[in-house]
């Protein structure tokens, strides 16, 4: 029976994992997709503590190796169920069908991009339409392209598409932005960067690929079209607590309820990181969850233990 069990290897799961493993308890981490967690997908990072600049893929790639180095368990599964309680221990099942005991849990699974909901939206995925300008970036090296959004995710990804592309309409649907001012200010004097305010897309052209999209204006509701190879949609995040309806409370957006102890409401289960109930979603405020959580696990199996 594992000590801590960790379900999520994003920044707040891994930070955990270093906690737990340096006060001695036994960590296994379970992630269904990749190590790194969206911060693996950033160009840059500039706001992280003591690093002045690092890639997201660099950043959780240390942090991953860090986390092997200090011997934990590691393995890329998804959690399906969990069963069982802190007094009689946690049951957990995997979509493989294997199960994992443990004594305490961080549901660290942060969360996923949420998508426009438009009809040609999945199949032209992969065609045109991409939820990560730093992995599809390069495959549109020249030409014309459009990011939706307007949180500093789309800033991000309209300044370094500027660089690659010839043109990147930076679609948004109001017309102040939710990302940081500093972005703001690059992207308004970026030359190739056209700004489309108080707009939402409303049909995405194409077959085969992506050749179109139509913008809605939400002031006048007059439509037009804006040829494209590619947009980038950057609206935003859904968490990603679907298996863990029923075994915790979770608010009306699906987060899981947790305060900043990142206690949920059964004992013995933490949630850290962006799908918990928080104000600012941040890689420092992850890195925060994943420390207190774990060590709120360590303290609830010392007390069991007294
Ligand atoms: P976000 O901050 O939630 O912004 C989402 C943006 O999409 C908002 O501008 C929102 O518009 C818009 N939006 C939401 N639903 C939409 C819809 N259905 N149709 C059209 N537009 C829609 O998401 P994010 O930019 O991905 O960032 C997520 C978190 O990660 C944030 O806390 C962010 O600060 C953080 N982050 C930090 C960094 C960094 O520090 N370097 C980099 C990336 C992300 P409204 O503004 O009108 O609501």
């Amino acid at each position: 029976m594992y000590d801590i069990i960790i379900v999520g290897a994003g920044t707040a799961g891994l930070t955990a994992a270093i906690y737990g493993r340096r006060a001695g308890k036994s960590v296994i981490v379970y992630e269904s997709e990749t190590y790194g967690g969206q911060i693996i997908n950033t160009p840059e990072i500039e706001n992280y503590p003591g690093i002045k600049n690092v890639s997201g893929y660099k950043f959780a790639t240390d942090l991953y190796e860090q986390v092997i180095a200090l011997g934990t368990d590691f393995e890329y599964d998804k959690i399906v169920k969990i069963e069982g309680s802190f007094e009689e221990g946690f049951k957990l099942t995997t979509e493989f069908g294997k199960t994992c005991e443990g004594k305490t849990i961080i549901l660290a699974c942060g969360a996923k991009n949420r998508h426009l909901g438009l009809p040609m939206e999945e199949k032209l995925l992969g065609r045109g339409i991409s939820y990560c300008a730093t992995c599809d970036g390069a495959f549109f090296k020249g030409k014309n392209v459009a990011v939706n959004g307007g949180g500093n995710t789309a800033l991000e990804d309209a300044i370094y598409l500027s660089g690659l592309c010839n043109k990147v309409y930076l679609i948004h649907r109001r017309d102040a932005f939710r990302g940081e001012s500093a972005l703001v200010d690059i992207v308004r004097q970026t030359a190739n960067i056209e700004l489309v305010l108080n707009s939402t897309v409303s049909e995405l052209k194409g077959e085969k690929k992506l050749e179109a999209i139509t913008v809605k204006d939400t002031v006048t509701s007059g439509e037009r079209d804006i040829s494209v190879d590619a947009l980038f949609v950057a609206i935003g995040q859904v968490p990603s607590n679907e298996p863990f309806a029923g075994l915790v409370e979770l608010d009306q957006s699906g987060y899981i309820v947790a305060g900043e102890d990142c206690k949920t409401n059964v004992k013995g289960i933490f949630a850290a990181g962006d799908g918990r109930t928080k104000t600012l979603r941040q890689l420092t405020t992850a890195a925060s969850d994943g420390a207190i959580a774990a060590v709120a696990c360590c303290d609830l199996i010392l007390h069991e233990n007294q």
